[in-house]
């Protein structure tokens, strides 16, 4: 399990285009791209693109309001331009160790395509 950090992670590569990422939305606050080892036929992330101090949902404060309310919409459109919206989708987000968060960069994980369990494991 990795250890929660305030490093930079692999993410910020992703962000400043330092590695390859298939990058399925792009604005100024938010950047969604294929997961590299998907859990279902779509599997997306979407990050802030400034991380502000969110090294996961924990560490949330106020000022991150903006940012968290266009994750979730912006996991809306994604999901629209997926062709999710209409047998649905589900939305995590992993956080600290028994959480299973690997990456200490907050994202949302948007998985479709396939029918979900629940609970999950
Ligand atoms: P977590 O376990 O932290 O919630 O999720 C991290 C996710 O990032 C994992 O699903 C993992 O497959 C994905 N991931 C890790 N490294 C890379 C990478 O370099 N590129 C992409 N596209 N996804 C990555």
């Amino acid at each position: 399990l990795a250890v929660p950090s305030d490093s930079p992670t692999i993410f910020d590569k992703i962000i400043n285009k330092e590695i390859p990422a298939d990058i399925v939305f792009e604005d100024d606050k938010v950047l969604a791209f294929r997961d590299i080892n998907p859990q279902a036929p779509v599997h997306i992330l979407l990050i802030p693109k400034v991380r502000d101090g969110l090294t996961g949902l924990s560490k949330a404060e106020e000022k991150n309001c903006d940012v968290l309310g266009r994750l979730l919409y912006t996991a809306k459109l994604v999901a629209k331009q997926e062709g999710l919206l209409e047998n649905g989708f589900r939305l995590v987000i992993n956080d600290g160790p028994d959480g299973c968060q690997s990456v200490y960069h907050l994202h949302l994980h948007l998985l479709g395509g396939r029918q979900m369990n629940w609970p999950p494991g």
